[in-house]
């Protein structure tokens, strides 16, 4: 190790192995590292990109189920990817993926190293490298806030975001590329959290400058709080749903009930639910159709809503409403 990467005490092979040893024995058990398939490695790399792990594990194998191959997926209707999609949030990747199945389907073949998957939609470099040392053995380093924030305690001083990806490339072990970044991201979830590592648990801890005395950790970001009303109205086995425009930055193309600006007090409130996107908790509150003002939207039968690409937001008023399953 260079860049002033030297830890306090053994080698950098310790460190290594020290992080190996601990990752073979407590690694937790997630269902997509079970497989170095290509396929199946990128899409949960896009999945876990931007949502918790706890919300990805059931809806990894039901999208797997669904599209059981990149050909598959890329022969899939744009609209059915998104419906598979709803639920999981930022939607954009959802498009990208299914943009970059078609042009691996093209190719014939997925791309064989980092270099070649950032050329798809969708993916940088951490994800390229992801996917390229898990499925391939490539020994190119992943660098998240995880990392950043393990790099930064065991260095005990803040790094540029350059200095970061070259101490995770002297870090990594040449021999297990995939192991070692998944242990890294791991031991940053888990051991290295933000706020109060546990450091007493820490395989490297005789490693780190740190040892939780730093002022390393990131705190995590401040929610606010909203409160916003949609409208549920309900017809003959019809619901009214709008259609979000498709040049929307969010969901775009997606369905959801309509939502009214101007609500009064003697409106009926049928029940609220929580939502939270990105650093936002939405309280939201679902009033009854009957009386309200047009909104807008359109009545889509109740049968067609399992094939239709609904907001997660939408998914659970109508899940609470019991409209759907
Ligand atoms: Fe993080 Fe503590 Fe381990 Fe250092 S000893 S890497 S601060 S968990």
């Amino acid at each position: 190790m260079k860049s002033g990467a030297r830890v306090e005490a053994g080698g950098p092979a310790d460190l290594r192995g020290a992080l190996l040893a601990w990752y073979g024995k407590n690694r937790r058990d997630l269902p997509w590292r079970n497989s170095r398939d290509p396929y199946r490695v990128w899409v949960s790399e896009i999945m876990l990109q931007q949502t918790r792990v706890a919300v990805v594990i059931p809806r990894y194998e039901k999208f797997l189920n669904k599209f059981r191959s990149v050909e598959k997926l890329a022969s899939a209707r744009v609209a059915s990817v998104l419906a598979e999609w709803s639920g999981l949030g930022y939607y954009r990747r959802a498009r990208n993926l299914h943009a970059a199945a078609k042009m691996i389907a093209r190719a014939g073949k997925f791309p064989k190293d980092a270099e070649g998957w950032r050329e798809l939609p969708g993916i940088g470099r951490y994800t390229a490298a992801a996917i390229s040392s898990i499925a391939f053995n490539e020994a190119v380093a992943v660098l998240d806030g995880n990392v950043e924030r393990v790099l930064r305690r065991l260095l005990g001083r803040s790094l540029s975001s350059a200095e970061s990806w070259k101490v995770a490339q002297e870090m990594l072990d040449h021999a297990r590329p995939g192991d070692f970044n998944q242990a890294m991201m791991e031991l940053g979830a888990t051991i290295c959290v933000p706020g109060q590592p546990l450091c007493t648990e820490c395989p490297i801890q005789r490693f780190c400058r740190t040892r939780g005395c730093g002022k390393a950790g990131a705190s995590k970001p401040r929610q606010l709080k909203r409160q916003i009303e949609f409208v549920l109205a309900t017809d003959d086995g019809c619901v009214r749903l709008v259609r979000r425009s498709t040049d929307a930055s969010l969901m775009p193309g997606m369905w959801e009930l309509p939502s009214c600006e101007a609500v009064g007090s003697t409106d009926e409130v049928l029940f609220s639910v929580r939502h939270s996107i990105t650093v936002t908790d939405f309280n939201v509150r679902v009033i009854a159709g009957k009386g309200i003002p047009a909104c807008g939207g359109t009545w889509v039968k109740t049968s067609r809503l399992s094939g239709l690409p609904l907001t997660g937001l939408a998914k659970k008023i109508l899940r609470k409403a019991r409209i759907i399953l």
